[in-house]
């Protein structure tokens, strides 16, 4: 099992999110990646295959940016590739997801709601990232509205981290049958898989439980 690291507050996230990351190494991966949205908004997609530390070297640190998700990849859906590697995108580019766990119903997903959708890898993720996408057509529905619609479909295990660009102070999250935590700090809040990826800067954490949706501002 592989992991998730999250962020939202005051500081700059990429170090946190690659610090936190590397000590997740120990549950193995493929691939790691790191999404980024910065004070104008402006989003920022950063994935390789191999090590954190390799990672590390495409990762822009210059970017103003205090809210991002993370992903070490262990793949079960595509082989590991900077393609398969987590964050993925809507082909809208509306919607970034990252996700441990696997998706039983995929094909089913794809078939439904995604006819005419070109997926650029062969992940189980990016179906989900763009199902949530296929629901936010309906200009009617807000993006927990969206979100939960989404998840009311999508069948198997998972720990999602889902950031909306529409929404840049939010960060949305949920579970099942995967780990997955908030921490609570005094002017942040982080998403983690295991508490030692933040245990830095904070070590006061809530369980999400399964079935349960957390938007962190
Ligand atoms: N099923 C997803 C994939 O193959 C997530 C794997 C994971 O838990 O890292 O990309």
């Amino acid at each position: 099992m592989c992991g998730i690291v999250g962020y939202i507050g005051q500081s700059a996230v990429q170090e946190i999110l690659l610090s936190g990351l590397e000590k997740l190494e120990y549950r193995g991966y493929d691939s790691a990646g790191i999404f980024v949205v910065d004070k104008m908004g402006n989003s920022h997609l950063f994935r390789e295959k191999g090590r954190i530390a390799e990672l590390r070297e495409v990762v822009d640190f210059d970017v103003p940016a205090q809210m991002g998700i993370g992903h070490t990849r262990w793949a079960t859906h595509g082989v590991p590739s900077i393609a398969n590697a987590h964050p993925h995108q809507s082909q809208d580019g509306r919607f970034t997801l990252v996700h441990n766990g696997v998706i039983e119903n995929f094909q089913e997903l794809k078939a439904t709601y995604l006819p005419d959708v070109a997926l650029t890898g062969n992940t189980d993720t990016e179906i989900v990232v763009n199902v949530i996408a296929h629901f936010a057509k309906n200009d009617a529905l807000t993006t927990k509205e969206i979100f939960r619609e989404a998840l009311k479909v999508v069948k198997g295990s998972y720990a999602f981290a889902l950031i909306d660009s529409k929404d840049p102070e939010t960060l949305w999250a949920a579970k099942n049958k995967s780990p997955l935590l908030i921490g609570v700090g005094t002017d942040f809040h982080v998403v983690a898989s295991d508490a030692m990826a933040t245990i830095q800067l904070t070590d006061q954490y809530v369980e999400i439980h399964d079935g349960e949706m957390v938007q962190l501002t």
